[in-house]
């Protein structure tokens, strides 16, 4: 293993592991866990320069600003981007909540949004409710029996006006192949929308190889802060794009009766913006760009593929979602075991994984699931940390098996 001998030196960064010495975290696509440095960088600016940004006069607020704008340059550079094409938000909600009405509002019946059947309740519900105030139609790209995208029918066609997807599922772990997707939607002119949510902090992403027009990701889930996030837009279609929030730092002139605009990004940063959250996030993305997002695709890869062998012995264990193709993120059923019960059980064992619909209701649906239990892994997880998770497996299956047969439990 590429980071196997570094894993221990990996979690000392982190102070929740010394001081939650039992914790076997396997739930990094709800949220991953926070590194020193970026609890530091943070606390730098709330104890030695905290200040509002981009208003005051005085020396306090223009370093203030500098580290934020700073914090938006570091996050730029690692996407490949421009610093005006990274416009920081509350996370990946925000962001394409910001998409759906900005862009929602100038389609019109006959056209179409094609999303796939596997998105987050966020890259969901906000193009459904948009589609039902302006009349497009919202069209699903189907799905393989294991969980991929049916690529050889895609709905993608001379109406469609914008392609949002997914990188990597946060149910079933796919890595969705985006090249194709873009290929496509370019041939009709329209527009792609990648969520990263679940890729950033796993794989390296660039934007202008990816060449997406937006992409959208949180801070939480790799390794910053929670409630800052950002949006990636190509600086002509964030141009063109208008603002979802009014107020404070995104004006440029206002009257009684209208106002203009400042510049991109700022145009959508209204309000007071979560100024330590950027500089956390920018502090997680050092931290990262230091270890090497091709170091940790290799190292979760190899967890992973550990963990589907390992699964593969339980017989009542079944995964949800593609052997290959796939990120950090394994969805399972166990036979006759609710999954919440699986979650509960391992979680008396110092085990953290997330049971349920992972907020992707019509997927659950769609599969005829009621929930899955799912694992994600990070940077810091090890071999140790498998191995205590399929002991305790192995625990619950014997429990529950006795108690049908019935065994008294030990
Ligand atoms: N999209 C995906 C793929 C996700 O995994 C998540 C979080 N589970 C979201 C969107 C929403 O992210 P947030 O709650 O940080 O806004």
């Amino acid at each position: 293993m590429v980071l196997s001998r570094f894993t221990n030196k990996i979690k000392e960064n982190f102070p929740i592991f010394k001081n939650q010495p039992k914790l076997v975290y396997l739930d990094n696509a709800s949220t991953t866990q926070t590194p020193r440095v970026a609890l530091d960088a943070m606390n730098f600016y709330y104890e030695q320069r905290r200040a509002n940004i981009h208003r005051g006069v005085y020396q306090l607020s223009a370093l203030a600003t500098e580290l934020y704008e700073e914090s938006r340059q570091i996050v730029a550079k690692w996407l490949n981007a421009s610093d005006a094409e990274v416009v920081f938000t509350s996370g990946t909600t925000h962001g394409l909540n910001l998409l759906a009405y900005s862009l929602g509002k100038d389609l019109k019946p006959g056209d179409n949004v094609v999303l796939t059947r596997m998105e987050h309740h966020a890259n969901l519900v906000p193009w459904v409710e948009m589609s039902k105030r302006y009349g497009f139609e919202v069209k699903y790209i189907e799905l393989t029996a294991d969980g991929r995208l049916l690529t050889v029918s895609l709905p993608i066609d001379k109406s469609t006006k914008i392609v949002s997807f997914c990188h990597i599922s946060n149910t079933l772990g796919t890595i969705n192949p985006v090249a194709e997707l873009v290929t496509l939607a370019k041939k009709v002119d329209a527009m792609i929308i990648i969520d990263a949510a679940q890729s950033v902090a796993h794989l390296p992403v660039d934007v202008k190889a990816l060449d997406c027009d937006f992409l959208i990701f949180s801070g939480h889930k790799m390794y910053g802060p929670t409630g800052i996030g950002i949006l990636y837009g190509k600086k002509a279609r964030l141009e063109k794009l208008e603002p979802f929030f009014f107020g404070g730092d995104m004006i440029r002139e206002v009257r009684y009766d209208g106002a203009t605009w400042n510049d991109v990004p700022w145009k959508f940063e209204g309000g007071t913006p979560n100024i330590a959250g950027a500089i956390g996030l920018a502090a997680a993305v050092r931290w990262l760009t230091e270890i090497g997002l091709e170091a940790i695709k290799v190292h979760e890869q190899e967890l992973r593929d550990l963990t589907i062998r390992q699964l593969d012995d339980l017989a009542d264990v079944t995964i949800v979602g593609p052997r290959v193709q796939a990120g950090p993120i394994i969805s399972f059923v166990v036979k006759d075991i609710h999954p919440h019960d699986v979650a509960q059980i391992l979680d008396s064992h110092n085990i953290a994984v997330r049971a349920g619909h992972h907020c992707a209701m019509p997927l659950m649906n769609y599969l005829g699931l009621d929930g899955t239990v799912r694992i994600s892994f990070g940077v810091y997880n090890s071999k140790e940390d498998i191995d205590t998770m399929i002991e305790g497996l192995k625990d619950i299956i014997t429990r529950f098996s006795r108690k049908r047969s019935g065994i008294r439990p030990d």
